[in-house]
C-alpha cells in the first residue's frame, strides 16, 4: 500500500463516480502503477507539480506518496472533488483542487518555480494542451518537464521519426522544443474501464533553446502546410507559401519532389528560415 486511504476501486464506488465517456474518463486501478508513473519526472520533492484531470486521485495519491512537494490537481467534474477532499486531508497543506476546465485555467498563479506537469487526460485535451505548453509566448517555458499519458498512437505521433505514417506536425513541433520518449507503456486493463486501445506515458523536458533557429510562426505554417497535403510533393504542397518555393526547397537541401514525411526537422527549421529570408527581402 502507498497510504492508508482505501482503494481506488473503494473510492470510485462510495463516491459514486460511474465513468463518464464524455469526460474521457477511463480511471487508473492500480496504486503501484500511478506511483511507478509519478516516479518519472525523478525527485519531485523540491517541485510542484501541475496534474490536470485527478479524477478519483489515483496518480495524485501516487505524486504524494512519492514525495512531491505540492501538487495542484485541475478537475472538471465536480463529482470528483469529495474524493480529492480526503487526499488533501490526508497530506495536509500539499495538495489544492481547483474544478473547472483546464483548458480556461491559468494554473501558474498557484504554483511556484519548479513546476512539473503529470496528466492522464482525454486525448483531445491532451493534445491541445501539449501544443498549449509547446508554444507559449517566452521558451523556456514555466514547466520543467511534461509527463503525459495518451492513447498509444498519440504518444507514436510524439516521437516519430521521418519516414512513416506517425511522422508529422506533433513529432516536429515537439522534438523541435524538446527531449522527448515514450517511458511506459500500459495495457487496455490498466484502466476502469478499459479503453479500447493500448496507451503510453511521453516524457517530455524542454530544451534551453529550440533544437534549430526559426521563425516560430514561419514554422508552424510551412510543416502545417507540408503535412496538410501529407502525399503530394512538397513544390505542390508548399506552392502558396512562395511563388519560387522551388527553388527555395533547394536552397534548404530539399528536393522539390520530396514529400513532408522525408524530411527531418532541421531541413523543415532550414526551409523556415530561408522562406522567411525571402519573404524580408520582398517586402
Ligand atoms: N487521473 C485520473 C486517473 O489517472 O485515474 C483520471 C484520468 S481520466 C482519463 C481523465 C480525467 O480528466 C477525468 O477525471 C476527467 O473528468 C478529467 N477531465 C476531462 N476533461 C477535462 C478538462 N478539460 N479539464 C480538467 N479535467 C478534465
Amino acid at each position: 500500500m502507498i497510504d492508508d486511504l482505501p482503494p481506488l476501486r473503494e473510492v470510485i464506488a462510495t463516491h459514486g463516480l460511474a465513468p463518464k465517456k464524455a469526460l474521457g474518463q477511463n480511471f487508473l486501478r492500480d496504486l503501484n502503477l500511478t506511483a511507478k508513473i509519478a516516479r518519472i519526472p525523478g525527485d519531485l520533492s523540491q517541485s510542484d507539480v501541475l496534474e490536470v484531470g485527478p479524477g478519483p486521485g489515483g496518480l495524485t495519491r501516487g505524486l504524494l506518496a512519492e514525495g512531491a512537494r505540492r501538487v495542484l490537481a485541475i478537475e472538471k467534474d465536480t463529482r470528483c472533488l469529495p474524493a480529492l477532499a480526503e487526499i488533501g486531508a490526508a497530506y495536509p497543506d500539499r495538495l489544492e483542487v481547483l474544478n473547472g476546465d483546464a483548458l480556461d485555467i491559468d494554473p501558474t498563479q498557484h504554483l511556484s518555480d519548479p513546476i512539473h506537469i503529470v496528466a492522464n487526460l482525454p486525448y483531445n485535451v491532451g493534445t491541445e494542451l501539449l501544443v498549449r505548453w509547446l508554444t507559449p509566448t517566452r521558451w523556456p517555458p514555466f514547466w520543467s518537464s511534461l509527463t503525459l499519458m495518451f492513447q498509444r498512437e498519440v504518444a507514436d505521433r510524439i516521437v516519430a521519426q521521418p519516414g512513416g505514417k506517425a511522422y508529422g506536425r506533433l513529432a516536429l513541433l515537439a522534438q523541435w522544443k524538446a527531449d522527448v520518449h515514450i517511458a511506459m507503456t500500459l495495457p487496455p486493463e490498466a484502466f476502469s474501464p478499459p479503453p479500447k486501445v493500448h496507451s503510453a506515458v511521453v516524457h517530455l523536458t524542454p530544451l534551453a533553446t529550440p533544437r534549430y533557429p526559426a521563425d516560430p510562426a514561419v514554422f508552424s505554417r510551412v510543416v502545417a502546410a507540408a503535412f496538410n497535403q501529407r502525399r503530394k510533393m512538397l513544390r505542390a504542397s508548399l506552392k502558396g507559401i512562395s511563388p519560387d518555393i522551388e527553388n527555395l526547397l533547394r536552397l534548404a537541401g530539399i528536393a522539390p519532389t520530396d514529400r513532408a514525411e522525408q524530411i527531418d526537422l532541421e531541413r523543415f527549421a532550414a526551409l523556415a528560415r530561408i522562406i522567411a529570408g525571402a519573404q524580408a527581402r520582398n517586402g
